[in-house]
């Protein structure tokens, strides 16, 4: 059997579980790509790059060059840019792709939920409603922060850099999390808002519930859009079932 060469578009908990599957599917040869945000990303198996491949005619460049035969996105719902410039660069080249688009968290009953397009939007949103802001939107948006009167708490994997809130604490920490630790934390720190990107999955959904049963309000930044015509699959098996399909004969 000839092999199939995949490209892998990560830096999830979906990319790390699709890489694992991957590289023991016969006839695959794997590459993850990660855009090297994270200081220490966990170990991978398979090959792995790192860094931007410079827009859509960098990616497109790549796929040319190392023979792609295949495209998966398994990048974070926030990802945009390299979603549109995976959807653009597949489609000119004619590399199937597939994405690996996880769930949006949905409202439940007791809820108490604040929708926001933007993480700029959510912070000045968050900073009228509460006093001691839980911010877990990121470190490469903690700078949206920097003009709220609110004391904050900021949770990411790598410290974010200045300008910060004026009070804040910052606690890095990667999940998956859970909810006893997420309450009791809450409670700790006397949190009276929660902000998020509606993420989605497994990994960091403990916080929400956290909030609702603590009766938290909760602001939120919706997903931005998916390119037009985009095949998705909602979880990693999706997409190893999608490339078992497609292996070069
Ligand atoms: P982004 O805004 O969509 O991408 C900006 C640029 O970063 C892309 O145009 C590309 O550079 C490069 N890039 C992004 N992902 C890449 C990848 N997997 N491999 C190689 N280059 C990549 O992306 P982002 O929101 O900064 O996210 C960066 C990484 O962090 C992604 O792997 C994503 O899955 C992960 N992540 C993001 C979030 C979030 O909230 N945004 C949360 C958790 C994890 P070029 O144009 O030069 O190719």
């Amino acid at each position: 059997m000839a092999s199939t060469r995949v490209l892998l578009l990560g830096g999830t908990t979906e990319g790390r579980a699709l890489a694992r599957d991957l590289v023991t599917l016969p006839g695959v040869e794997l590459t993850s790509s990660l855009a090297g945000r994270v200081r220490h990303p966990e170990a991978l198996p398979g090959e792995v790059r790192v860094g931007g491949f410079g827009g859509v005619n960098g990616l497109m460049a790549h796929l040319f060059a190392e023979k792609v035969d295949l495209v998966i996105d398994a990048t974070h719902p926030f990802a945009a840019e390299m979603t549109h410039n995976a959807t653009k660069a597949s489609e000119i080249v004619g590399v199937p792709l597939v994405r690996v688009d996880r769930p949006a968290w949905k409202p439940r009953a007791g809820d108490r939920w604040h929708e926001t397009d933007t993480v700029a939007e959510a912070a000045r949103l968050a900073d009228s409603i509460g006093t001691r802001l839980f911010v877990t939107t990121g470190r490469q948006e903690a700078q949206a922060f920097a003009g709220v009167r609110a004391w904050c708490l900021l949770r990411s994997v790598d410290p974010p850099e200045p300008p910060l809130p004026a009070r804040h604490e910052i606690l890095l920490a990667r999940g998956p999390f859970v909810v006893p630790e997420e309450i009791a934390l809450m409670a700790d720190r006397r949190i009276d808002c929660l902000v998020t990107k509606n993420s989605g999955g497994g990994a960091t959904v403990a916080k929400m519930s956290a909030a609702r049963e603590l009766g938290l309000p909760v602001v939120i930044v919706r997903r931005p859009p998916l390119p037009p015509g985009l095949q998705c699959v909602p979880d990693p098996e999706g997409a190893v079932d999608w490339v078992a399909r497609r292996l070069v004969p």
